[in-house]
């Protein structure tokens, strides 16, 4: 493999050449770059330490690494003000890093921002499709914007519509179309240039939950359909759990943990108890340790204790908490999920942590 220094002068020379011809109006040069399809081994995300501290004094994000394999669904799943949005700001090129690095399929977001945008697109929680103009004039005019030649837009449109699901509405004004319906034509317009990277940021935002899950299920269809790598932002866990190959969980603008949900969840084992505890919930957990029915990750949050079972059955939990004369109620067994994940890992549930 070239040393890293070797494949960025090679794509030096490639800025040059490419930004030249986009001058001319042939955007699409960029992707039928000589040699772009190469890099299989190039990561389509790379971020080194990557830091903002916005000029109010804000450190948004806090010298964050990650990389997301070509091909890859990667969640970055946080609570409100963790970081999210400004993280995939800066790899959009909207939001200027201030230290660290990030690159998209080997392009610099910051020294090469035209070639990592040629090769991303994104899709914003504000809608920016025209409600007036159909469907198909809204891609239409995105495929002309990015010089898409006209007939490999049509066949590239036809193919979406059927993929997002609006091959019946493309011709009618997006102002008639519903919420979900709005997002799913967003996604398309965000593929019609057919990125190698996906940015969605909180797609199902403000969604009621069953269209919530109509998209999720457009979204799952496109990971079979397209051969690209999506980036996601989400503060549900559920989304996070169905869709990403890998997580990294964002706390106060630092990665806590990063895994595959089954890995992160792995940790916590097949079954939890968790209880609540009238007195100290320190000396429960290590009465409880000190018994081994909970190990080290077993955590308490307010009064309320989670204890990962792991071999252990729960009536072996229940004798222990017997015999230690713990006061507990709302006792209740259940399977673990990646909110436990980040409870544990951060004190604080996603939807409450600040
Ligand atoms: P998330 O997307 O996870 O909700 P954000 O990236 O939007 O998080 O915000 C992270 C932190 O940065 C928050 O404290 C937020 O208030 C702050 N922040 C976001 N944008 C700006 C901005 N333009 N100027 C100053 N502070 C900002």
């Amino acid at each position: 493999m070239l040393p890293e220094g070797e494949t960025l002068s090679t794509n030096k020379l490639k800025v040059k050449r490419s930004v030249d011809s986009a001058t001319d109006g042939h955007r699409p040069a960029l992707r039928s770059i000589e040699g772009l399809g190469e890099h299989a081994d190039t990561p389509a995300v790379a971020v080194m330490q990557l830091r903002k501290t916005y000029p109010s004094g804000v450190e948004a994000v806090k010298g964050i690494d990650f990389e997301v394999a070509p091909g890859e669904v990667f969640g970055l799943l946080g609570p409100n003000g963790a970081g999210k949005s400004t993280t995939i700001g800066m790899l959009t090129t909207t939001v200027k890093p201030t230290s660290g690095s990030a690159r998209l399929a080997g392009y610099d977001v910051a020294t090469q921002p035209l070639l990592a945008r040629s090769v991303s697109s994104v899709v914003f929680q504000d809608a920016v499709v025209d409600g007036a103009l159909s469907g198909l004039v809204n891609l239409e005019l995105h495929a002309r914007l990015w010089g898409v030649p006209a007939e490999q837009a049509n066949r590239r449109i036809g193919q979406l519509a059927e993929a997002v699901g609006l091959v019946e509405l493309i011709e009618r004004p997006v102002s008639s179309y519903s919420g979900g319906q709005r997002r799913r034509l967003e996604i398309a317009r965000a593929l019609v240039s057919s990125p190698r990277v996906l940015f969605l940021d909180e797609p199902t935002v403000g969604l009621d939950p069953r269209i919530r899950h109509e998209l999720l299920d457009v979204i799952v269809g496109l990971r079979g359909r397209e051969e690209m790598t999506i980036l996601l932002t989400t503060h549900y866990l559920d989304e996070a759990q169905r869709l990403c190959d890998r997580v990294a969980i964002i706390h106060q603008g630092e990665i806590v943990a990063l895994d595959s949900p089954e890995a992160l969840l792995a940790r916590l084992g097949r079954e939890i108890l968790e209880f609540r505890v009238d007195g100290s919930t320190d000396a429960a957990l290590a009465a409880l340790r000190e018994r081994g029915i909970a190990r080290e990750e077993a955590f308490a949050v307010g009064a309320r204790v989670t204890v990962p079972l792991h071999q252990h059955a729960v009536t072996d939990a229940l004798t222990a908490i017997d015999s230690e004369r713990l006061h507990v109620s709302e006792i209740a067994t259940r399977v673990p999920t990646l909110d436990d994940v980040y409870l544990q890992l951060t004190g604080a549930r996603l939807g409450e942590a600040a």
